[in-house]
């Protein structure tokens, strides 16, 4: 062999031992803790994983999965507040991520930029209004009083006996990215309080969380209702082109009376108009998700109650059962013909 090939063969041997060249790593917080020295500080919740943009002697820039920008951070706070989390090819792994890993597919997801389209109607202040609430409902996680604010753990830390009839902290966000740590409901306050990031918060509301990928494809879904909507404006072909929606307009229905939805009737202060409309839940408990979420009438929204569709049909089925003297299931046979 000569000594060019030897030497090609060799280079090869080398790189098979490297890492591959995407290959990523990533941290993760040990504990919440709030950082941002200069600017308003935010969260850093606990296990949720940190790639690792670039490094330097002494500083490092990493990407919180639940923030959509960078920070820089000082490498003894790296060092500090961080651990190393597990990767594969596919994912990072995090306990308190569902199925305990992250797709690393979900970290490049482009969110859809609400705001270029609010920009083309400008002049539409009630469709403005209705693409705000697409922009709100699809990305952002419900509030909660309860969560300990920054100054009140600065506070907290200094004196950490407040009394035991006081409760200080929630582990819910007072909010976040719906793609935050979801906590279940059966997490307890006992849990939360011996958990080591106490009394910060842990992250969203578990029907609260959607990835980002999913979270675009709840944007698109509602996006086509408004677009469908009577009296929505013409949907540019450049908006459909980009983001693949099929419009067909003056279809979109109320799911509850089966009628048209006007767009001009949105009423997001207060729903006090009789036919005024806002996001309807098919199932309350699911909350935010593709197919439970759709703008309807705040009146059919206000029947539907805290019950999902299922279970008012559940409801009426039972009724009917119970009662079979009053006609009812004749009634609703009949009607189903
Ligand atoms: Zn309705």
């Amino acid at each position: 062999m000569s000594d060019k090939a030897k030497k090609s063969r060799n280079t090869k041997i080398d790189d098979a031992e490297k890492p591959e060249p995407n290959a990523k790593e990533y941290i993760a917080p040990i504990k919440t803790f709030p950082h941002a020295p200069k600017k308003k500080p935010e969260w850093f919740c606990q296990d949720v994983p940190c790639e690792i943009i670039n490094k330097n002697e002494t500083e490092t820039k990493i990407r919180a999965f639940n923030k959509s920008r960078n920070f820089t951070l000082p490498n003894y706070l790296i060092e500090t507040k961080f651990k190393h989390l597990e990767s594969d090819t596919d994912s990072v792994h995090t306990p308190v991520y569902p199925n305990g890993k992250i797709p690393l597919e979900e970290f490049k997801v482009i969110p859809i930029c609400i705001a270029k389209i609010i920009k083309e109607f400008k002049d539409d202040p009630i469709f403005v209004k209705a693409l705000k609430k697409v922009e709100q409902d699809a990305h952002t996680a419900k509030g909660n009083n309860s969560c300990i604010t920054i100054p009140g753990w600065y506070n907290y830390n200094k004196n950490p006996n407040p009394s035991k009839l006081e409760r200080v902290g929630d582990p819910i966000c007072n909010r976040n990215t719906r793609h935050a740590p979801p906590i279940p409901s059966s997490f307890t306050r006992k849990e939360f309080e011996e958990s080591p990031s106490f009394p910060a918060p842990l992250g969203i509301r578990m029907q609260d969380f959607a990835l980002p990928s999913e979270q675009n494809e709840i944007k698109k879904e509602l996006l086509t209702q408004i677009f469908n909507c009577v009296n929505a404006p013409e949907c540019p072909d450049k908006i459909k082109e980009e983001f693949e929606l099929t419009i067909t307009p003056n279809s979109h229905m109320c799911n509850w009376c089966g009628t048209l939805v006007d767009i001009s009737e949105l009423n997001q202060e207060y729903c006090s108009k009789e036919h005024s409309i806002n996001l309807c839940h098919r199932d309350p408990v699911i909350g935010t998700k593709k197919g439970n979420v759709y703008f309807g009438h705040c009146s059919c929204n206000r029947e539907q109650g805290g019950y999902s569709e299922l279970q008012r049909v559940e409801q009426i089925i039972r009724l009917a059962k119970n009662n079979p003297d009053s006609g009812y299931s004749e009634m609703i046979i009949s009607s189903l013909k």
